[in-house]
């Protein structure tokens, strides 16, 4: 189903070292908005810097692949040390793919990492990737973003304590 994520996590730093090694994992290609950093923030969540580091200290390989314009992605994925796609049109799949190639790791050991189904999850399944869905680190307030999230609970049942969905 293109609209279900593989993984449903409170957020990025959930991803641990054993939760890697259970599902075979080498790379991430991370979503910005609202899952390093929320909207339009110049600086990454708090934990986030560290939580890179930890990845990268197993080896993890990851890219950012972000639908806002290099504008907004530059400045923090330089600051994050993280490669970048900005302009990446997810759901569609071109930025995720170049991401895979770029970092030399098999599909199958990837994951797409985003707050997003209908840009992130659903480009990660349309590429054949499994997927981590995230709570952005501050749930939005704006009216529409509220409606998104209750369809989103209304269509998958979520129950907010799940680490992982099935
Ligand atoms: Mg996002």
């Amino acid at each position: 189903m293109l609209f279900k994520p593989t993984f449903w996590l409170k957020n990025v730093l959930a991803i641990d070292e054993a939760f890697l090694r259970k599902h075979n994992v080498r790379a991430l290609v991370l979503d910005m908005d609202n899952t390093l950093s929320m909207h339009g923030n110049p600086a990454a969540e708090e934990g986030v810097s560290e939580w890179l580091d930890k990845m990268r200290s197993l080896g993890i390989k990851m890219r950012v692949v972000s639908n806002n314009t290099k504008k907004r992605v530059a400045p923090l994925a330089a600051k994050l040390g993280l490669p970048f796609t900005a302009n990446g049109a997810k759901p569609l799949t071109f930025g995720v793919n170049r991401a895979v190639k770029e970092m030399k790791v098999s599909k199958s050991r990837t994951l797409v990492v985003g707050d997003q189904i209908i840009t992130d999850v659903m480009a990660g399944n349309l590429a054949g990737i499994r997927t981590v869905l995230v709570e952005p680190f501050h749930l939005e307030k704006t009216w529409t973003f509220r409606l998104k999230r209750r369809l989103e609970s209304l269509v998958f049942h979520r129950d907010y304590n799940d680490l992982e969905m099935k």
